[in-house]
């Protein structure tokens, strides 16, 4: 059987191209590593998501002076930028694009997967936006695709509650399979999806495999 390469998982895919990836996740993926040592490698691995993710925003070309004379540049517009995090695993992430930077507008999702039932599937709990995320470019942030459930429930409610364009969505995330992007692909090819890793499959738990476990209570030490 052909294996399928990346863009057949995903048409609008984007993985990270540091170097630095691999030796931050060997530290992170180990399972004797404490809660802050995952949470150190953790934050240096997503500063690096964060300024891949948002080199893939739009941007206009601005002419600029340096010290030595003009030349042309690139500018984003930060104040149509809103990072919105998936709650709580969202919110290490949402931090790392907040270190970058520190004047988008944020929203948040509570969706929690139903540890009882067989799929997991995800329930819906809560959000707050702000009020002109509709003509916002957004960062939707969730450090693990598994299943795609919580992302799909968020990218819902984005478009049907806060009437966001689905095209201006990116989603950020830092290990994903080919469950996860498959049902992305299969519901919303137009949304890109920024990357560092693609792990093999999921467990009958619908945990990532390889991958690190779960990354919230990994990193905000509620193990
Ligand atoms: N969420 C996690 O934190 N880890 C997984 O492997 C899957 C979902």
């Amino acid at each position: 059987m052909a294996t399928k390469s990346t863009q057949d998982l995903h048409p609008n895919i984007v993985i990270g191209p540091s170097k630095a990836y691999a030796y931050l996740f060997t530290q992170m993926r180990k399972k004797e590593s404490s809660p802050p040592t995952f949470a150190a490698y953790a934050r240096r691995a997503m500063a690096l998501l964060a300024e891949d993710a948002i080199a893939e925003m739009p941007t206009k070309e601005v002419e600029i002076t340096t010290p030595c004379g003009p030349t042309t540049g690139v500018e984003l517009d930060v104040d149509k930028v809103c990072v919105v995090s998936i709650i709580r695993a969202g919110d290490s992430l949402l931090q790392s694009f907040l270190n970058a930077l520190p004047e988008a507008s944020v929203g948040k999702i509570l969706i929690q997967r139903n540890e009882e039932s067989e799929d997991k599937e995800p329930i819906f709990y809560y959000s707050k936006m702000p009020p002109n995320v509709g003509d916002m470019h957004i960062i939707l942030c969730d450090p693990m695709l598994a299943t795609g459930g919580s992302a799909l429930c968020a990218i819902t409610a984005l478009r049907d509650q806060y009437s966001v364009n689905l095209s201006n969505v990116l989603f950020a995330n830092m290990i994903c399979c080919p469950e996860g992007l498959q049902a992305m692909a299969d519901a919303h090819p137009e949304i890109k999806i920024v990357t560092a890793c693609i792990d093999k499959c999921l467990n009958e738990d619908k945990y990532i495999i390889p991958g690190l476990g779960d990354y919230g209570d990994r990193f905000f030490n509620t193990i």
